[in-house]
């Protein structure tokens, strides 16, 4: 993806107030970045551990989600795929996400949840530049078949969160 600043990350966060995406943790080394490596950005925070952070292009514009972990146990249950990704891995290692819609509708609750690798490195693992602690499935995909799967994916789940068509 194209190199961006802290201002433009916080510019793109659509479902949350204003203040919350000029308060909450952009990470460091923006400019270290191997951006060329990268799908979405995707981080956590450490003071916030229920907290994560997704910015990607989605459809020409630069779209952040903020999101936090489930605590649901019931549902977190036996999940150990992301869904961006496929990536198999230790309950531990995925979690279920939960965005709230943009707008009126995430103040009244209304969100999306999918189950992401808990350290939202999807576009590393699809380039194998990292490698998942679990044995994963023989899978016969190419690289760039991974790569426009985490793409693919990231797209459907922005578009059910934004909620248009
Ligand atoms: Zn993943």
């Amino acid at each position: 993806m194209t190199p961006l600043t802290e201002a433009e990350i916080r510019r793109s966060f659509v479902n949350c107030s204003q203040g919350e995406a000029k308060r909450l943790r952009v990470p460091l080394g923006l400019a270290d970045t191997a951006w060329e490596t990268l799908d979405f950005l995707g981080w956590r925070d450490p003071g916030a551990p229920a907290a994560a952070y997704l910015v990607t292009e989605w459809r020409g514009r630069v779209t952040g989600l903020v999101m936090r972990l489930s605590t649901d146990r019931r549902s977190t249950g036996r999940q150990n795929m992301c869904a961006l990704c496929s990536t198999v891995h230790s309950t531990t290692d995925v979690a279920l996400m939960v965005a709230p819609r943009p707008g009126a509708s995430g103040r009244n609750g209304n969100t999306v949840g999918t189950y992401l690798c808990t350290d939202l490195a999807c576009s590393l693992y699809a380039r194998r530049l990292k490698q998942p602690d679990r044995v994963q499935p023989v899978e016969t995909l190419s690289a760039e078949a991974r790569i426009e799967r985490v793409q693919a994916n990231l797209d459907t789940f922005v578009r059910r969160v934004v909620d248009v068509a």
